[in-house]
């Protein structure tokens, strides 16, 4: 009966108990639920603040207010009567070394998707959707569009001569195969850059590329439409690094851009997205050193909460 749901916050309070994402049973094993929450504790990725490896117990620490059933949009989801879900604990990573810890992150969200689970992954720094992407692309054996919400494109070629770094991955994922960038999104790009070419590497590699100053002047619907029709009924990777949000209202973050989007904005645009058939997704970038009074840890397991209840959406079929 209470199988794959968090546990009655009515039988025992709400911040009792060993912490898992939102209460949900902590089972190691995916099989047998339509998601699983596992951390993936890795910020080796990172190019300037470090620590995002303590984001996943943060973020399940702020997940235990979470309520099983969300209103918006109107009527409402009663997440745990379409989708049973647990939390797998987190990827076994190598901190400091870098391709040891992609080759297990990808094997760890591999054996997510081999068992029929959907993954929802909490980073680390962003260098993790990398192999988040190569587990999602080989196990469907064909590339995937990817939904970012991010203040940076995540584009560059290298880092002090790096190829595998936060700030490359998405650039190295269409070098491999792994993503359609004609049918992928990336929102909220702001801040400075190195040069003037910059913001325009993700275009020209094919991505569709929404500043923040432009994506400020759409309404949720309006980028909800676009990206509904460019993205089709294709697999997707919903990626959101919690940088995307105004620094106050995430300043546990690696690389804060001010000029960002509120959290109720976040939610507006996720909420939009319930047609796509999100096949993975993962919240980057928290930074729990940087965090104060558990703002972003709250934002980034609200954000989490948004992408399970867009995948019990779809699977109940009542995506708009
Ligand atoms: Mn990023
Ligand atoms: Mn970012």
């Amino acid at each position: 009966m209470t199988e794959g749901r968090p546990v009655d916050s009515f039988a025992s309070p709400r911040f009792s108990g060993v912490r898992t994402f939102m209460r949900l049973p902590h089972d190691p094993s995916p099989e047998g639920y339509d998601f699983v929450v596992g951390g993936i504790p890795f910020d080796t990725g990172a190019s300037y603040r470090v620590g995002a490896r303590f984001a996943p117990m943060a973020i399940r620490d702020a997940s235990v207010i979470l309520r099983p059933f969300n209103p918006f949009p109107s009527p409402g989801t009663a997440i745990f009567d379409i989708l049973k879900g647990a939390d797998v604990g987190d990827a076994a990573v190598v901190p400091g070394y870098l391709p040891e810890s992609y080759a297990r992150i990808e094997a760890f969200a591999r054996g997510i998707l081999e068992a029929g689970a959907i993954p929802v992954l909490l980073g680390g720094d962003h260098s993790v959707v990398l192999p988040e992407l190569r587990a999602l692309s080989k196990h469907l054996g064909r590339p995937v569009a990817t939904v970012q919400f991010d203040a940076h494109s995540d584009t560059w070629d290298a880092y002090w001569g790096q190829k595998y770094t936060h700030g490359t991955p998405f650039r190295r994922a269409v070098e491999e195969g792994l993503v359609d960038p004609e049918r992928s999104f990336q929102m909220g790009m702001r801040g400075g850059t190195y040069d003037a070419a910059d913001l325009q590497t993700a275009a020209k590699l094919g991505f569709h590329v929404y500043t923040g100053p432009e994506l400020r002047q759409m309404s949720a619907s309006q980028i909800g439409e676009e990206i509904r029709r460019t993205v089709g009924d294709g697999p997707v990777f919903l990626s959101f690094d919690v940088d995307f949000l105004d620094p106050v209202a995430a300043p546990g973050t690696g690389t804060p851009e001010v000029g960002g989007f509120m959290t109720y904005e976040a939610q507006a645009y996720l909420r939009e997205l319930s047609a796509l058939d999100i096949r993975a997704a993962d919240v980057v970038e928290v930074l729990p050193a940087y965090d104060h009074a558990e703002v972003t840890a709250l934002a980034a397991a609200n954000m989490a909460y948004e992408i399970i209840t867009l995948i019990a959406r779809k699977k109940a079929g009542g995506s708009d």
